[in-house]
């Protein structure tokens, strides 16, 4: 948390990667005076989070959106050793591949990071650099021409305005706000499949299914790409964050369905019918067996399941040419993973981008960036989301490059 309060009041919306790092970044350039507002009842991190669920008085850890992160970009790369230094994140050694046809293959190129608690680790690592309201949602926010000021909800004037979230949430708080150049990036468009003509913001829904097993799977992966199945992306909570307690043979895992599965199976996220969780609960947990080549009869009985609708989540395009959006003359920016890498780097480099560009304005730089920017189609893995290479090999320690 800063104590010395600096330089202009900057108010950040949406604390997850790219908003704390957008945040801990105008820190370290001296302008102190910030507030990230978020909407977490437990924690910051918004898609970057872990759930705890007591079962049978045992504990267990899910990360139930982001899985791991890969390290391509020098400047990520430095936040990365950062967080490494404090211990919030390790390096995750077990094997991660794809499975087809009940076969799983070893990726050996990947050098993925996790966080020592689950991946909420990131988020709190990173919070303990600035000012962190929670729980918070802003309803309304609004341009004063006069004052050159923006009036944030309840929590007063600020001198700049950080949208740091996406989806319906973002659309609607800016449709009124009087910056419509800046609304008309964040108008947004579900679909399970990029429409390559519509020049708007595109995001997938996806279903995600935490489950706790009585008894280990033994299966040879502890995380896998899944090819031609309503599952995509199956991983071994327990195995993954080293939660095996001596004598404890139950085993957690989270399980992604496909984007066509989340479009076909959509609900309101925040009521989802009872026969709707169960009948999804049945086909991912089939879709699960056959992908890993086990007979779904043979599944040991959960103990514990639970699955929820991300509805905003993950971009399938991403803005072309810059990496964050800055416009000069109403003092406004945006940041996320959909203006750079669908990913927790993406969103972690857009929050650097946009921190800068701030601090370049306030000494005097009358530029904006990004704005009329058009999209462009995010290539991947078919879940959509996070790169399966790393490109630079972070050195946890050791030099990177
Ligand atoms: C299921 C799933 C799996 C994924 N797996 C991976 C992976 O393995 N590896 C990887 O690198 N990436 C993965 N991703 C992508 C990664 O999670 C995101 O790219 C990244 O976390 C996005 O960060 P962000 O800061 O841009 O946005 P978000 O994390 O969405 O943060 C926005 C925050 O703003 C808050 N907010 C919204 N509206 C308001 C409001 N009005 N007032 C206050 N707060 C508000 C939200 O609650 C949220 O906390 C996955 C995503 C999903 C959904």
């Amino acid at each position: 948390m800063a104590t010395n309060v600096h330089g202009p009041s900057v108010a950040i919306i949406g604390g997850g990667i790219a908003g704390l790092v957008c945040a801990a970044r105008l820190g370290q350039l001296g302008i102190t005076a910030t507030t990230v507002f978020d909407t977490g009842r437990h924690a910051p991190g918004g898609r970057c989070s872990t759930r705890t669920v007591d079962v049978g008085g045992k504990t267990f850890l899910f990360d139930h959106s982001a899985q791991y992160f890969t390290v391509s970009d020098n400047r990520f790369a430095k936040i990365v050793s950062f967080l490494h230094a404090k211990g919030a994140v390790k390096v995750w050694n077990g094997p991660i591949g794809v499975l087809k046809g009940g076969r799983f293959v070893k990726n050996a190129n990947l050098q993925a990071f996790v966080g020592t608690g689950g991946m909420k680790s990131v988020p709190e690592c990173l919070a303990t650099l600035s000012r962190v309201q929670r729980p918070a949602w802003v309803g309304n926010v609004v341009w004063e021409p006069m004052a050159k000021k923006w009036k944030v909800d309840k929590y007063g004037y600020f001198d700049y305005l950080v949208i740091a979230h996406n989806g319906k949430c973002a659309d609607r708080l800016m449709g009124s706000a009087g910056a419509p150049k800046i609304h008309e990036l964040l108008r947004v468009r579900f679909t399970p499949k990029l429409i390559q003509k519509v020049q708007q913001m595109q995001l997938c829904s996806l279903w995600v299914l935490l489950v706790v097993f009585p008894a280990s799977l033994k299966l040879p992966f502890e995380g896998a790409f899944v090819e031609d199945s309503d599952v995509t992306w199956v991983a071994n909570n327990t195995a993954k964050l080293g939660q095996r307690a001596t004598g404890d043979n139950s085993e957690c895992w989270t399980i992604f369905s496909s984007r066509q599965f989340g479009a076909a199976h959509k609900v309101p996220q925040e009521n989802i019918p009872p026969g709707k969780a169960e009948e999804v609960t049945k086909r991912l947990l089939a879709a699960f067996a056959k992908s890993a080549g086990l007979d779904s009869r043979a599944l040991p009985s959960p103990t514990y399941n639970k699955v929820q609708l991300w509805g905003a989540a993950v971009p399938l395009n991403v803005l072309d040419g810059a990496d964050c959006v800055f416009q000069a003359s109403q003092n406004v920016g945006i940041c996320g993973d959909w203006l750079v890498s669908p990913c927790i780097e993406g969103a972690a480099v857009s929050g650097l981008a946009l921190a800068e560009s701030i601090h370049r304005h306030v000494n005097g730089e009358r530029r904006d960036t990004g704005l009329g920017c058009t999209f462009k189609p995010v290539h991947g893995p078919p879940i959509g989301s996070f790169p399966t290479n790393s490109k630079l090999v972070f050195n946890p320690g050791g030099k990177t490059g």
